[in-house]
């Protein structure tokens, strides 16, 4: 049930209500206080697009032998191999420490894109019981793909999207891998079955230019042009990176009421190129691709590439992503006005101090409310040395 909670008045004397889930106008009666005389207040941060399976890297995961080069090897020798060995448990584990760590950051709100392709059923109940668990506002997808088991695993991916229920923090999306890996049928039916659940659509589109050709050489201008024309980019639907869109191509995605979500680490480490065509839409949000969900990390490395890349139009990305998540909420406002949701942040110095989402507390004086991150660091640990000795053996 989402919570009401009067938060302040802060050092500026700032007083903040929630009401049911939502910010509101004015306290309501009863409603337990959140004392913060030292701290700011601020809307959460969102990232827009992100892996919670990647969540055992930075415990120790093995580099590929040989060094992938380029954008396909990286994903092959990497994260197909990881995808790959994912399990129950291993998930479980990635997930409930990338939320945590999340949540500790000052984020109250993950766009997640899921692949585990030998644990097809599933997965998203996972996702979703971690996210609950320790308080997290998420929408969820699986990413389906036909790069394992062609159209019969698509169809499986497609499925795993149908089940997953909404509840107060979270809602389902229709996803898709990347148009290179799936077929005409595959993105005809995503539409659809976005149509259909009331939700919209989540895929990579041209975050290599290898995307790009893939589309061309399938008779299509490219991804974007593809997907509009199998009818798949139902109003809302989420495109991530989008590094090689022409300023027209995001300008199209724009009046299609798409949004775009740039994460400026994930293609500086992959080298795919800067995506200074974001520029040309309103509609740009900020993800991180399954590195840690600190948006404040996200932003500084987004303001030093865009102006070693004579970007001017890279700021307001993280107040988007908050308009991105009341849109797919059904929340009436975003930020700190009333009617946005109740997601809300005290820091003091800086540091994040207490994070409430939907009306609940779930940081408190800078620790998890409901949960202890030691033992979900443990817990992670032990999963990721099961998880690398099963990718090595893949
Ligand atoms: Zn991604």
């Amino acid at each position: 049930m989402s919570g009401s909670l009067t938060i302040g008045p802060d050092r500026h004397g700032r007083t903040v209500a929630i009401a049911e889930g939502r910010i509101a106008g004015r306290p309501s009666p009863g409603a337990p206080a959140l004392a913060c005389p030292d701290g700011e207040i601020a809307a959460g941060h969102v990232c827009a697009h992100t892996h919670l399976y990647s969540g055992l890297a930075p415990y120790g995961m093995p580099p590929a032998d040989p060094a992938p080069e380029g954008f396909l090897e990286i994903l092959e020798r990497v994260w197909w191999r990881l995808d790959r060995a994912l399990d129950a448990e291993a998930l479980r584990a990635a997930a409930r420490d990338y939320v945590a760590h999340a949540l500790l950051a000052g984020t109250t709100a993950l766009v997640d894109h899921h692949e585990s392709p030998r644990f097809i059923e599933g997965p998203m109940a996972i996702l979703a019981e971690a996210c609950e668990d320790l308080g997290m506002r998420a929408l969820l997808c699986y990413g389906a793909t036909e790069r394992n088991g062609g159209r019969d695993e698509a169809r499986r991916g497609l499925a795993e999207c149908g089940r997953i229920a909404a509840t107060p923090l979270i809602r389902g999306l229709v996803g898709l891998h990347a148009s290179f890996t799936v077929s005409d049928e595959t993105i005809r039916e995503a539409g659809n079955l976005a149509r259909w659940l009331g939700t919209v659509l989540h895929i990579h589109v041209a975050e290599a230019r290898s995307d790009v050709e893939d589309a061309r050489s399938r008779g299509f201008d490219g991804p974007l042009e593809r997907l509009m024309a199998l009818d798949a980019l139902v109003p809302g639907s989420i495109l991530a990176h989008g590094v090689h869109l022409s300023p027209d191509q995001v300008k199209a995605a724009e009046a299609a009421s798409c949004w775009l979500v740039q994460n400026p680490r994930s293609n500086e480490g992959n080298g795919v190129g800067y995506a200074s065509s974001l520029a040309s839409s309103r509609h740009v949000a900020l993800g991180t691709d399954g590195w840690n969900a600190d948006m404040e990390e996200e932003e500084r490395v987004l303001f030093r590439l865009a102006e070693r890349h004579g970007d001017t139009g890279a700021t307001g990305r993280l107040a988007a992503g908050q308009t991105l998540i009341a849109e797919r909420f059904g929340f009436t406002a975003s930020g700190l006005q009333p009617g946005a949701p109740g997601d809300v942040v005290v820091r003091e110095d800086g540091r994040v101090r207490q994070v409430v989402i939907d009306g609940h507390v779930v940081v408190r004086d800078g620790k998890l409310a409901r949960d202890d991150i030691g033992a979900i660091e443990a817990e992670a640990r032990q999963q990721a040395t099961r998880l690398w000795d099963r990718m090595a053996v893949l």
